[in-house]
């Protein structure tokens, strides 16, 4: 059986390693998935709530346990991990709502005798394909809401930081989920492929990078499968001289750094307008030079390593072309060593000043704790910037003027947008999803489109003839009467 290894990535060293799938494994767990399906389907919303109740409470009281898995494999802060299984345990409480979620639509008497109805079935088997950076919270965008509405699922979540999967699939069992409905296996690309070609997985949800989640939509869809594929992220912040430059410097530095730059909503890129450019520079540089970075366990720690060595060469690799590239490096990251910690996977928050838009630094997503500001005349030049961007998953912007706010809310063309709030991650009962190559399907995640992904529809027209309607069939096609 084919392995991967799993980093400590504060210290730097090799931890555990996970079993990669093969396409047999996988057959496995779609079979198991698909016979657990057939009664599950049939439960009733009452039996299915009271699991999903149930299994709020189990996450709610060990979410503390959840965080430090997530921190020591993914190295974020244990309050940062804390934050994540927050947010997905969110989506655990919108799923609780599912017999609301789930009312159909009636409309009485829509011709003489005649009622016409819709409801919504589960789809069968889904699978979900998860990204290392929210090994907790971007599963639950998914399997919460697809359980909820009967399916049964098959996770395949990141190789890097696999072990919060199996705690979770623990908790589904102890909740009293039935054997076989919540699935988990490990693997690569070889078992990604197996998902996405196999007959009996009916749809597949997928985050991460945008050449993957491309790939996915292709082949998903090719063959015939109902896919959302969540990519990339290159998040712009439009900061505007009447913003209060000492309230938006911090919230960027939160964004930018915040899990030391590994999240799909991160602020990367800061456009200052106008007078804004050299005030917002004076005190962005004096705040990240103070941020402190340390191992994830460390109570004392505001940003914690990266996830890989790979990971760490490839931001240090883009902070040396943005200084070939005629950038300059206000607060350079490279070299940061923590004491006691010279192994692990450190790079200091990086703040990139003069950055242009064909620069590498700003072209490609780093996904690191690199933020690169470029300046700009006026509001519609920043919007203009922000739309010529490949990317369109989040954008925010900082500002006094309310006209200003509304003309870039309309303007922008992203999915979702913060005024004066850095990381307008939508609540779980909105959904969540990008625009461009942030997003490839259409439907967004979790929320009522995550309801809508998760089940098809169906609409019945229907007469109970009474004796003394005489109700004549014709050859002519049916109109109401
Ligand atoms: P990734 O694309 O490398 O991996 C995501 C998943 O795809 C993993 O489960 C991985 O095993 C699998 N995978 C990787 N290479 C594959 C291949 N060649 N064929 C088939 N499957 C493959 O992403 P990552 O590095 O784990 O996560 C970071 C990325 O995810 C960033 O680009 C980030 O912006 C993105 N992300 C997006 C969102 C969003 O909501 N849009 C949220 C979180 C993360």
């Amino acid at each position: 059986m084919r392995r991967s290894p799993v980093w400590n990535p504060a210290t730097g060293q090799q931890q555990a390693e996970v079993a990669l799938a093969s396409t047999a494994d996988v057959d496995e767990a779609v079979r198991t998935a698909a016979a657990a399906y057939a009664d599950w389907s049939q439960s009733s919303l009452s039996k299915r709530t009271k699991v999903l109740f149930a299994f709020r409470e189990i996450v709610n009281a060990r979410i503390g346990e959840l965080a430090e898995i997530v921190s020591d494999e993914h190295g974020k802060v244990v309050s940062d991990a804390r934050g994540e299984a927050q947010r997905g345990l969110e989506v655990v409480e919108f799923a609780c709502g599912i017999p609301q979620l789930l009312k159909g639509e009636f409309s009485d008497q829509v011709s003489t005798g005649v009622d016409v109805y819709s409801f919504r079935q589960p789809l069968g088997v889904v699978a979900g394909i998860t990204p290392f950076n929210f090994p907790v919270m971007v599963p639950m965008w998914m399997h919460p809401v697809a359980i909820a509405c009967g399916n049964a699922f098959v996770l395949k979540p990141s190789e890097r930081d696999p072990s919060a999967s199996q705690l979770v699939a623990e908790m589904w069992a102890e909740a009293g989920l039935p054997d076989g409905v919540f699935n988990v296996v490990n693997g690569d690309k070889e078992a990604v492929d197996a998902l996405l070609d196999h007959p009996d997985v009916a749809a597949v949800s997928f985050v991460g990078s945008t050449p993957i989640a491309r790939y996915i939509h292709q082949r998903g869809t090719g063959n015939g499968k109902r896919v959302q594929a969540l990519g990339g992220a290159k998040n712009h912040a439009i900061v505007l001289p009447d913003a209060d430059l000492d309230y938006a410097s911090k919230h960027l530095e939160a964004a930018a750094f915040g899990s030391a730059g590994e999240r799909c909503m991160a602020i990367s890129a800061t456009v200052a307008v106008g007078a804004a450019g050299d005030a917002l520079m004076e005190v962005l540089t004096e705040r990240a030079a103070k941020i402190r970075v340390g191992p994830g366990r460390d109570p004392a720690s505001e940003m914690g390593p990266v996830v890989t060595r790979e990971a760490r060469d490839r931001i240090v690799g883009y902070i040396d072309s943005g200084e070939r590239q005629g950038a300059r490096l206000a607060v350079d990251g490279r070299g940061l060593v923590v004491p006691g910690y010279e192994e692990g996977f450190f790079v200091g928050p990086t703040v990139i000043d003069n950055v242009t838009p064909e620069m590498d630094v700003y072209r490609d997503e780093i996904f690191g704790p690199v933020l690169s500001v470029l300046r700009s005349d006026s509001v519609d030049e920043a919007i203009a910037l922000v739309n010529a961007n490949p990317y369109g998953n989040g954008t925010a912007i900082f500002t006094a003027s309310g006209e200003a706010a509304r003309r870039f809310q309309r303007g922008v063309n992203i999915g979702m947008i913060g005024i004066n709030v850095p990381i307008p991650v939508p609540m779980a009962y909105y959904s969540f999803g990008g625009w461009k190559d942030s997003l490839f399907g259409d439907k967004h995640i979790h929320g009522p489109e995550g309801v809508s992904f998760y089940t098809r529809a169906k609409v019945v027209t229907a007469r109970w003839p009474h004796v003394d309607h005489a109700v004549g069939a014709s050859y002519h096609f049916p109109t109401a009467s």
